[in-house]
């Protein structure tokens, strides 16, 4: 049974509105924003960690990269955005299903990266 968040709003079988979305990733609110404007950029392939990904599989990791840039003015986000990607303990890392934050809609601070 696969217990994990993500893949369940992938899957539709938890509710969040999915304000973009194609054959590779789809992009949502999160939950609790740490900046006026805060989204989650998930693959929808579910890998844990950037390392357990191949070469190969980065290759869509990139293409989520340019789709995001793509998108950034119909998000909101064109005077500029953050991305962050958790990962591990260390990182602070909370879903174990490989996401993008994108933060914006207020000048980001230098001091903590959230
Ligand atoms: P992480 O801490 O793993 O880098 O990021 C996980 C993010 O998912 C957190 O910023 C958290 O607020 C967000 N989040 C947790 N549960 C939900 C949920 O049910 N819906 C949405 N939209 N975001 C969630
Ligand atoms: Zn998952």
């Amino acid at each position: 049974m696969n217990d994990c968040l993500f893949c369940k709003i992938r899957d539709g079988e938890i509710k969040s509105e999915k304000l973009y979305e194609d054959d590779m990733m789809f992009i949502i609110k999160d939950i609790a924003p740490s900046a006026k404007i805060h989204y989650l950029a998930i693959p929808k392939v579910h890998y844990k960690l950037l390392k357990d990904m191949t070469p190969q599989d980065t290759i869509d990791l990139g293409k989520c990269f340019f789709r995001i840039a793509e998108l950034s003015d119909s998000l909101g986000l064109s005077n500029g955005f953050r991305i962050v990607i958790n990962q591990g303990e260390d990182g602070n890392q909370t879903v174990f299903h490989l996401h993008i934050h994108i933060l914006g809609g207020e000048k980001m601070s230098n001091k903590s990266v959230f």
